[in-house]
């Protein structure tokens, strides 16, 4: 079986997003890309996320083909591929439908850097892709046009994308960007926001870039 740990991390990270209550049902989906074969392991469409095994996970190329599986791959594989082509550096991808990012996609607001914890996120805003339908080859290159040098991008009325260098880094992306949505909702709410300023910003990026133990 081509990919075996990546399919196992797919299905790890799937059973997570609802655990964590990332997402609904059977919406969101994970990857992973092996740059070295070109291949990337992607969540099967419409399975449930508990009763997904690792021989359901589906090998693609980045054109789309499918090379190793009996299932349908996730209808956002298309999505999943234009970023792996835009970002070499993306090992893993997780798309949600989690509650907040979702709420300010659907405000078509994007999400700003109000709290250092969006640094996973990259330096800046989390960028909003131009609103297309689900599932489609304009929504997959709207979100690579998007995204820029950040590792997250909001779909407008749809949900998040977040990436890493493996699908581990993706999914704290992913929490990280949620709760940030949040603070940032709530603050939308109360009628008053104060953004990071670009020195603030490089101040803080400067600080997490050393944070945690050294290697
Ligand atoms: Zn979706």
């Amino acid at each position: 079986m081509l990919m075996e740990e990546a399919r196992r991390a797919v299905v790890r990270y799937g059973c997570l997003l609802l655990e964590k209550k990332l997402t609904q049902g059977t919406a969101g989906n994970v990857s992973a890309f092996d740059p070295a074969t070109g291949l990337l392991a992607i969540s099967p469409s419409g399975i449930p996320y508990e009763a997904t095994r690792p021989e359901d996970v589906v090998i693609c190329d980045i054109d789309g083909n499918v090379v190793e599986g009996d299932r349908k791959p996730s209808s956002e594989l298309g999505l999943h591929a234009a970023l792996y082509r835009v970002r070499p550096d993306f090992g893993g991808i997780v798309h949600a439908h989690s509650m907040y990012a979702t709420t300010l996609a659907c405000m078509r607001e994007p999400l700003r850097p109000l709290h250092f914890a969006l640094l996973s996120a990259g330096e800046g805003e989390v960028p909003l892709a131009d609103y297309a339908t689900f599932g489609t080859a304009e929504l997959a290159n709207a979100a690579a046009r998007a995204i820029g040098q950040m590792n997250a991008v909001l779909l407008q009325n749809h949900g998040i994308l977040a990436a890493g260098k493996d699908i581990a880094k993706a999914f704290q992306v992913l929490e990280d960007c949620e709760w940030c949505a949040e603070v940032q909702w709530r603050c939308m709410c109360a009628g008053k926001m104060a953004v990071l300023d670009a020195d603030q910003l490089a101040d803080a990026a400067r600080m997490y870039r050393g944070y945690g133990q050294k290697k």
